[in-house]
């Protein structure tokens, strides 16, 4: 008998790890797959749980298999190695690729934390130590084994798997599992992260081809729930997005956008440049202020990944990195030149929700200012301060000083890059047939619960919202 065992991202929308585990009714273990590696992120008691074990040794897992780079899913690839694991990690090459950047990135902010803590003296360790550094990080990218959507990758007699477009960021893919247990197949489907629906109208702005791959058949899904209870708003963001810039240049004041390097700050660059060549907004300064955003521009412009809109801008006026007046910040120093100009600019910077990155500095510097605006592109989770400014905080605490909230505030939330409620329920209707079974991952209960009531009534699947830990048989 096989199995599903849910090992994270159950009941909270971080640490996606899904355990396969093959046998063959002996009660002898055959081989065993990770499906993603991610971290516990937000709140202290998930990111806990990044220190524990997983409930079989490291070591006697034979492969993972990723479905994308946010490191949700990918970002406790290096902690497993430190564990004992030697196996392959198979992923999309754009998906490897990103880890590139993202992996020894988030091994350097352990590192920090780390450092922090301990020169604080805030942490119950001592010394307190990073969950893995970015030297660790960088090693582990040489088990990294590219497979291309489509292609079939048997991995053991009775295991095989495939990836299908997931289309929620460069590179993302659903995994596709075939099982062969004595004489019974199964299809075991898991979703990852999916994204907007093919119909680009409601997600404007979309830079990637749009639309996860349809007319799926499984026997057992595994899916996301993230936006299990919302619905994005339809209306292009284009309009308000020129009238807020419009007014703020006018009044004399700078945009500052806080937005993950990665998807996020290329989808909106890729906005402004149409927005300027338009003529909808004026030709300011726009800088991409992230060490991360010029690597991710030069692996989204290796992959013919684009929609049609996005391929039509850099067909008439090239490489992001090559646009006038649009500025890729690498250095500290470059960084720290944005701010000595008293012109106004529009600088997107990243974290996206301001909970640490050189958006910190524009922040101290630029919300204290009237003229100012403060943009949030992104969703901001409760506790971070990029939520607090969102939600009309009077000052927020930035490098230990009270910093005051004067510059206008404003959210557009068209951006998402995952399919909300009804695009959800769109792309299960076009399914060949019901599932047996499905579980729902990667949501807020309150989230994952109401996807499942209207998955019940619309379609009339058997879901379940799955549990931490919860082992599944496969039957
Ligand atoms: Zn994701």
């Amino acid at each position: 008998m096989s199995y599903i065992q849910f090992l994270g991202a159950a009941g909270v929308v971080t640490g996606s790890k899904h355990l396969i585990i093959t046998g063959d009714g002996t009660g002898k273990i055959g081989f065993q797959v990770l499906i993603d590696c991610g971290l516990f992120q937000g709140q202290k008691e998930w990111r806990e749980r990044n220190w524990h074990d997983l409930p079989i040794p490291a070591r006697e897992i034979d492969a993972v298999i990723l479905t994308h780079a946010h490191l949700d899913h990918s970002g406790w690839i290096p902690r497993l190695i430190k564990q004992g694991y030697s196996g392959p990690i198979y992923a999309t090459p754009p998906t490897i690729d990103l880890c590139g950047i993202l992996l020894p990135d988030s091994g350097h902010l352990q590192e920090e934390d780390a450092a922090f803590h301990n020169r604080h003296k805030t942490s119950k360790h001592d010394p307190a130590l990073p969950l893995y550094t970015m030297q660790e990080a960088q090693n582990c990218l040489s088990l990294f084994r590219p497979v291309n959507f489509g292609e079939n990758k048997q991995l053991s007699s009775e295991l095989s798997f495939r990836f299908v477009r997931a289309a929620h960021i460069l590179g993302s893919s659903m995994v596709e599992i075939t099982l062969n247990g004595g004489g019974a197949y199964f299809r075991l489907l898991f979703t990852g992260d999916i994204g907007r629906v093919r119909n680009s109208k409601v997600s404007p702005g979309h830079v990637l081809r749009s639309g996860p791959t349809e007319h799926e058949r499984c026997d057992y899904l595994v899916m996301e729930s993230t936006y299990g209870n919302r619905e994005h708003p339809h209306n292009d963001p284009r309009p308000e997005l020129s009238a807020l810039i419009r007014t703020t240049l006018q009044r004399g004041g700078s945009v500052v956008v806080p937005a993950f390097a990665v998807e996020r700050t290329q989808k909106f660059l890729f906005m402004l440049k149409d927005l300027m060549e338009s003529d909808q907004i004026p030709r300011v300064p726009v800088h991409a202020d992230s060490p991360m955003a010029i690597k991710a521009v030069q692996i989204f412009l290796k992959y013919d990944e684009f929609s049609e809109d996005t391929n039509t801008l850099i067909e008439k006026y090239g490489s992001p990195l090559e646009w006038p007046n649009f500025y890729f910040d690498q250095t500290q120093q470059d960084s720290k030149r944005i701010n000595e100009s008293a012109y106004p600019t529009i600088i997107v910077s990243s974290s996206g929700m301001a909970t640490g990155g050189r958006v910190l500095h524009h922040l101290a510097q630029r919300l204290p200012d009237p003229r100012n605006l403060v943009l949030f592109i992104g969703f901001q989770a409760p506790g971070t301060r990029g939520f607090q400014i969102k939600n009309s905080a009077p000052e927020v605490k930035i490098f230990g000083q009270l910093v005051p909230v004067r510059a206008q505030i404003a959210a557009l939330d068209q951006f998402s890059d995952h399919a909300d409620t009804p695009e959800l329920l769109d792309w299960l209707h076009t399914f060949q047939a019901k599932p047996k079974q499905t579980f729902l991952v990667h949501g807020e209960p309150a989230a994952a619960t109401q996807l499942q009531q209207a998955m019940t009534s619309s379609l009339a699947w058997n879901v379940e919202v799955a549990a931490y830990k919860q082992k599944v048989p496969i039957t």
